[in-house]
C-alpha cells in the first residue's frame, strides 16, 4: 500500500508549536530538509534512567524517516521511547551594538517523536546505507559494508519526520535603529562557512591507493 505523501506544511502541535523568537519559525517542510541535507550530525536528547542525556551522532534519512545508529551496548539507543532530535547549522555571528542583541544567524530543526528499533534486516541495511551516504555518498558501495556480525552489533533507530519544527536567523543586528544607534560601536554580522578540506591519507595506506573521485571531489565545497 502506498503511503499518503507528506503535506508541504510541518504540523504545529504542542511540542512544535513556537512560544518564543517566533517570526524566526518556519513551518515549510522545504526548510526542514534542506536543513536536514546541509548537515550530518544531530543531538539526540533521551531520558536515561529518568535524566537527560544528548548525545550527538551521525543520521541518514529519506522522506519521512531520520535514522541513527549505534551500539546495542548504548544507552541512548534503547528504541520505544520520546525523543528529541535537533540539528544546527550556524551561519554566522550577529554583533550588535549590546551585548544583549548579540546572536547568531543560524538554520535549526527540532523534531519530536517516538524511536523506533528497526528490526526488519532489508530496512536495517538501507538505513544504514543512507546513513553512510548522507555523510559520504558513493562511499557505501566504495567500502566493505557490515557483515553479519557487524549488523548484530549495531542498533539503528528511526524516528518519524512528522513532528517537527524548525527557526531560521538571518541578516544584521536588530539594533540599527533603535537608541544604541548612536553609540559609535561597530555591528554587522561574522560569517561563518565550513567546507570540506583536502584528504589526508591514513599513514598505514599503501601509497599506490588513490583518492577515489567521490572524495577527492568534495576538497572546498560545502557538505550536503
Ligand atoms: C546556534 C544557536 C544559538 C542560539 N542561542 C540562543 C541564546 O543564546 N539564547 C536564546 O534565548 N536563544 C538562542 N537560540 C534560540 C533557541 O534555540 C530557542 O529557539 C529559543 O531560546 C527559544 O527557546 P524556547 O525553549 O523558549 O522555545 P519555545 O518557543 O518554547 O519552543 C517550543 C518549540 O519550538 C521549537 N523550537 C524551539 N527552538 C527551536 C530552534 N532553535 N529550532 C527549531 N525549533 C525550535 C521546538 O519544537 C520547541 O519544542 C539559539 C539557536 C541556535 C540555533
Amino acid at each position: 500500500m502506498s503511503q499518503p505523501s507528506h503535506s508541504s506544511v510541518l504540523p504545529q502541535t504542542e511540542l512544535t508549536r513556537h512560544r518564543r523568537l517566533r517570526e524566526q519559525g518556519s513551518f515549510r517542510r522545504a526548510d526542514l530538509d534542506a536543513i536536514l541535507d546541509a548537515g550530518f550530525v544531530c543531538h539526540l536528547g533521551v531520558i536515561v534512567e529518568g535524566r537527560p542525556l544528548v548525545v550527538p551522532t551521525v543520521y541518514g534519512r529519506d522522506e519521512r524517516v531520520l535514522y541513527v545508529h549505534g551500539s546495542v551496548a548504548s544507552r541512548s539507543m534503547a528504541g520505544g521511547t520520546p525523543v528529541c532530535v535537533t540539528v544546527t547549522q550556524v551561519d554566522g555571528l550577529v554583533l550588535a551594538r549590546s551585548v544583549f542583541e548579540h546572536g547568531v544567524n543560524y538554520r535549526s530543526a527540532v523534531i519530536h517523536g517516538t524511536v523506533r528499533k528497526v528490526t526488519d534486516p532489508d530496512e536495517k541495511l538501507e538505513g544504514l546505507r543512507r546513513l553512510t551516504e548522507h555523510a559520504t555518498p558513493g562511499q557505501w558501495s566504495y567500502a566493505r559494508q557490515p557483515n553479519r556480525k557487524e549488523l548484530a552489533a549495531t542498533t539503528l533507530l528511526a524516528l518519524s519526520l512528522e513532528e517537527a519544527s524548525v527557526k531560521i536567523r538571518t541578516g544584521a543586528p536588530d539594533d540599527g535603529d533603535g537608541p544604541d544607534a548612536d553609540l559609535g560601536v561597530w555591528a554587522g554580522t561574522l560569517p561563518l562557512t565550513a567546507t570540506w578540506g583536502a584528504p589526508e591519507p591514513d599513514p598505514l595506506l599503501p601509497p599506490d591507493i588513490p583518492v577515489p573521485a567521490h572524495i577527492a571531489r568534495r576538497e572546498g565545497t560545502r557538505h550536503g
